[in-house]
């Protein structure tokens, strides 16, 4: 909201600012007779991070919630004469309370969502959607928007397409104009319209197909904002707000782009951006390269932008200095972008809290934390099978072998009517704990049973996105080279080698489902541990089958994995950066969550579609988890057995080959 609020009502941790003693922005400081400092603040991708805590893990975190930031909002609103708060989009869906009120509390009419209450706590002027806001469907999405005391836009996705964008009827009011008054240098008041239009990726047809399929359409984003924003200013608006939650990407426009930002800061009209969506920091280092930004000023084609992380990990601010005639007409003058986060790095991997909660935002949304703490805590689903990584390494595994299920199931949906409906789809996934420098209990073990939602975090553990690539028969084999590099060269004959690489970690093993083959610890690894071709004649890879016949060097594949592979982590053959043919907005941890509770019941037990060639006379040692011995039935791949104790309280096994 825009005028003076009560000054220091909360501090800065540790700051000096206290009632009456904050000190102004330049920008409001020196503001002349016909000048006007106006500031925008931005939240983007809050993904229901309301709280500073972390469901998956259940402690707390110092790094995310709506409650953290709303104490900086409060420090910058003290600050200038004017403000505005929004909030870019991606606020219904991404931890388990956006998970808990869709699948288990539900909303009913009237209902208000909690990340909504807490934003109407906080007194936001005005929000877009993002993509993830479509993740439940239209029904609960039009549900939570209905709960906002601010409006909420979004321009370019249409109930009815008509033969331009401004034909549309589109599913929420496409923009907003704000009539707010102004103070300027002198305290005199000036009458201004604000004009706030958004936009969300259109990719949300085909990542949430299910839902929006003959109910909506998306539109280009810049094609839209051409449409849109000189009809705002025919409606009078003064300045114009983009609210973009689309990411800062390239430079030059093409049709349907996902990350349109600095394109739109060509179109005539707008002001100032918000962005978001790629949960990055702008200004920031990471933009220093890109075209047609500035990185340090914070401007993209000379107008300001600002992106503010994730999960209420920073505020975005905007500064203007607007000059207004004695007509009234409005420019912008001068302008500053920064991101201001909640907290800083300290030693190690440590954080540094720079706020404190705010009560008032953490008691708007208290009592689905609470109950979101039991959600995490008690169980969503079923599963027929244990889900331990004791042997990951050695055999194949249900606690691999359910993130391949659910990443199969999740882009199984997302090829469908795409040019890659009917190519086979692999999956590829690697055990992430599984002993190691985590030591010996640092292992995924979830009995058969229940599962909950703490448990997901245990079977991923990394908050990587989905990805899928597409990949030759020939790649698809040196990916699994790649992969065996995990084991030293074992020579047939002789007993008890130690056959596991302890400079390979264990999340570059991945295990390929969809194809059948075996590990020849005979032969010699083709790639080094950090994946540089060392022997291009080996071989390990034996008897690489698809639908039982042996797989074509030239046939097609698309394999189902996450950010880190596909854009070259570990560098796979195939999985290099050019081979991505579909980038999901959904976390690997989130879809596990939705197969189980679609599922009800999973049944992961491994489909023994790798094993170790077999090596008569020969024999093996490698070190587990010491509860492994628990579960050492479960392996029937394998003749496997105990063979005493390891270092540092692992035990050790022995294979017969
Ligand atoms: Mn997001
Ligand atoms: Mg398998």
């Amino acid at each position: 909201m825009i005028g003076t609020r009560d000054i220091g009502r909360r501090s800065f941790l540790g700051g000096t600012a206290a009632a009456g003693l904050v000190a102004l922005h330049p920008f409001s400081a020196r503001a002349a007779g016909n000048q006007v400092h106006l500031r925008l603040m931005e939240t983007t991708d809050l993904h229901v991070h309301v709280f500073p805590y972390d469901y998956y893990a259940d402690r707390p975190s110092d790094t995310v919630g709506l409650a953290r930031t709303a104490s900086i909002v409060d420090g910058i609103r003290a600050e200038a004469t004017n403000s505005l708060l929004v909030d870019n989009g991606d606020f219904l869906q991404g931890n388990p309370m956006g998970d808990y009120i869709a699948y288990e509390r539900g909303m009913k009419e009237g209902d208000v969502h909690p990340v909504i209450a807490a934003m109407n706590a906080l007194g936001f002027d005005a929000s877009t959607l993002g993509n993830h806001e479509f993740n439940y469907g239209l029904d609960f999405l039009m549900k939570s928007v209905a709960g906002a005391d601010f409006p909420i836009v979004c321009a370019n996705v249409a109930t009815e397409t008509g033969a331009n964008p401004r034909a549309d009827k589109t599913l929420l009011k496409p923009y907003v104009i704000l009539e707010r008054t102004l103070t300027d240098g002198a305290g005199r008041a000036h009458p201004i319209r604000i004009g706030l239009v958004g936009f969300v990726p259109p990719q949300i047809m085909n990542w949430d197909r299910k839902h929006l399929e003959g109910k909506v359409e998306a539109r280009d984003i810049v094609r839209t904002a051409e449409a849109y924003v000189p009809e705002m200013r025919e409606a009078g608006a003064d300045i114009v707000i983009a609210l973009s939650h689309s990411g800062i990407g390239p430079a030059a426009y093409t049709e349907g782009m996902e990350n349109a930002s600095v394109p739109l800061a060509r179109v005539d009209g707008i002001d100032a951006l918000m962005t978001g969506h790629s949960h990055l920091v702008f200004p920031g280092e990471k933009y220093a390269d890109f075209e047609g930004l500035d990185a340090e000023a914070g401007t993209i084609h000379g107008k300001p932008a600002v992106m503010g992380g994730f999960w209420g990990s920073h505020l975005g601010v905007i500064d203007l200095m607007l000059e207004v005639s004695d007509s009234g007409e409005w420019q912008v003058a001068t302008t500053l972008s920064e991101a201001r986060p909640i907290y800083e790095r300290g030693e190690g991997r440590s954080k540094i809290p720079l706020v404190e909660s705010d009560a008032a935002i953490l008691d708007s949304a208290r009592e689905a934390h609470e109950e979101t703490l039991a959600y995490v805590r008690r169980s969503v689903g079923r599963t027929d099978a244990p889900l331990h990584s004791y042997f990951a390494l050695v055999a194949d595994d249900p606690s691999v072998q359910i993130v391949s299920q659910a990443q199969l199931w999740y882009i199984g949906q997302m090829m469908r009517g795409t040019e890659w409906e009917g190519l086979p789809i692999l999956s590829a996934a690697a055990p992430f704990k599984a002993g190691g420098r985590g030591g010996p209990e640092y292992y995924t073990d979830v009995p058969k049973g229940d599962v909950a939602i703490k448990n997901v975090a245990d079977l991923y553990l990394y908050p990587n996105t989905v990805r899928a690539v597409e990949i030759t028969g020939a790649q698809l084999k040196d990916w699994l080279e790649r992969s065996a590099g995990m084991f030293n060269r074992i020579t047939p004959g002789e007993a008890d080698q130690p056959l596991l690489n302890p400079s390979f970690p264990s999340y570059n093993f991945d295990v390929i489902d969809g194809v059948t083959y075996e590990i020849d610890l005979s032969q010699p690894s083709k790639f080094d541990t950090q994946g540089e071709l060392i022997d291009a004649e080996a071989n390990r890879i034996a008897d690489l089958r698809f639908e039982g016949r042996p797989v074509d060097p030239e046939a097609r594949f698309v394999v189902a994995t996450n950010n880190y592979r596909a854009s070259g982590g570990g560098s796979f053959p195939g999985a290099m950066g050019d081979t991505v043919i579909f980038e999901g907005p959904d976390t690997n941890r989130d879809v596990i969550v939705r197969y189980i509770v679609e599922q009800g019941t999973i049944s992961p037990g491994a489909d023994n579609n790798w094993r170790f060639k077999a090596m008569p006379g020969t024999s093996v040692l490698f070190e587990t988890g010491p509860r492994a011995s628990e579960h050492l039935a479960d392996v029937d791949s394998l003749a496997i057995e105990e063979a005493g104790e390891g270092p540092e309280g692992f035990s050790r096994y022995r294979i017969t080959l």
